[in-house]
């Protein structure tokens, strides 16, 4: 029995273990992946403190400090959440169990699938859900884009400058995004635009192939070396309908300390019902949610309240196999 399990390793899951962690709680972080969204971030710059990160850096840096407070962060999706007598229980996609008596729900926004047939099978085999991360492994062959909105608009001027041929696809008119990059993109020898498409198929025997598509009342195949999907981000709450309040967008409705409709649920972050979706923001939701789960876990254990986490604290950090302990500074 963990004390604390945190869904997600971004900004608001890392922050909140940094906070769990400096509070002594055994605190667990399980996520798809290390860095969520700021992994698509080139350069941040308006995290206070800090004129210009790339995101990858920041969340390296968040990661080390809480790892230095003794978090454990483990690589797994979560798909299942229960109460189980004081606390509660956590099911993984991998088959695993957890059990803890505070929960804090930090798993962002994730990128919308097409939710067409062919696409799960294919995931991960030619079909891309971040063009700034997949994108240069695709120099000189042919993509396909299914995009829209800014990410569209600035995947599509990625891909067409690094491949030989660029199929656009979107659902309207037009793809929405800032015009001007929109025709410019369109004017480039090597890019066909597709708009007021209709996916119908991702096809592919071991990897993708082509997507099948319907057009201006036409069927048509377009082949590719690899498929980018940039449909913009969702929340994927489905697994806690009936455990927690979601808003009509499917986000999770906290207050201001970061409480759920459930006592013991905490969340923090781009998944909360929080209207403004930066990284600072996520980062201090992070901090919110961790303190008001020590606090529930220290009522429930008959200890005091904590109001500010003031106190300087020994870091133990591992790097490269060696185990290195710093003194408290202050
Ligand atoms: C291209 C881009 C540029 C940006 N630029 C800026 C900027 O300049 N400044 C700024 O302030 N903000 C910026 N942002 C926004 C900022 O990155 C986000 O607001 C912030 O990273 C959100 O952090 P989060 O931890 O709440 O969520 P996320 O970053 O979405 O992290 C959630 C993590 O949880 C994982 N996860 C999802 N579901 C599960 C599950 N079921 N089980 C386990 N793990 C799960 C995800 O894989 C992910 O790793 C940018 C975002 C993008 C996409």
């Amino acid at each position: 029995m963990k004390d604390v399990i945190i869904v997600g390793a971004g900004i608001a899951g890392l922050s909140a273990a940094l906070y769990c962690g400096r509070q002594e709680l055994d605190v667990l972080v399980i996520g798809k992946n290390l860095g969520g969204q700021a992994l698509l971030a080139t350069e941040i710059q308006n995290y206070p403190g800090v004129p210009s990160t790339s995101g990858f850096d920041l969340v390296k840096r968040i990661e080390e400090q809480a790892k230095g407070f003794g978090a454990e962060i483990m690589f797994d999706e979560v798909i299942s959440l229960r109460r189980e007598g004081d606390g509660f229980r956590v099911g993984t996609s991998s088959g695993k169990e957890f059990s803890s008596l505070a929960i804090i729900l930090a798993f962002g926004k994730t990128p919308k699938d097409l939710g067409v047939p062919g696409e799960n099978r294919l995931k991960g085999k030619g079909i891309s859900y971040c063009t700034i991360c997949d994108g240069p492994l695709f120099k000189g062959r042919t993509t396909v884009l299914i995009g829209v909105g800014e990410h569209g608009v600035e995947s599509a001027d990625m891909l067409s400058k690094i491949a030989k041929k660029l199929y656009w696809i979107f659902p309207a008119k037009s793809p929405g995004g800032d015009p001007s990059l929109f025709n410019a993109v369109r004017s480039r020898s090597n890019v066909e635009v597709i708009p007021s498409a209709r996916v119908l198929e991702v096809r592919g025997e071991k990897r993708f192939e082509s997507v099948l598509i319907e057009a201006g009342g036409e069927r048509r195949e377009i082949r590719g070396d690899g498929l980018f999907v940039e449909m913009g981000y969702v929340t994927k709450t489905e697994f806690l309908r009936g455990v927690v309040d979601l808003n009509e967008r499917g986000e999770i409705k906290v207050d201001r300390i970061c409480r759920t409709s459930v006592e013991g649920i905490f969340a923090a972050g781009d998944v909360t019902d929080m209207p403004y979706k930066q990284a600072i923001i996520a980062a201090s939701m992070g901090a919110i949610a961790a303190l008001s789960a020590y606090n529930y876990i220290a009522k429930l254990k008959g200890k005091g309240e904590m109001r500010a986490d003031w106190k300087h604290l020994g870091v133990k950090r591992e790097r490269e196999g060696e185990s290195l302990f710093f003194a408290p500074v202050g």
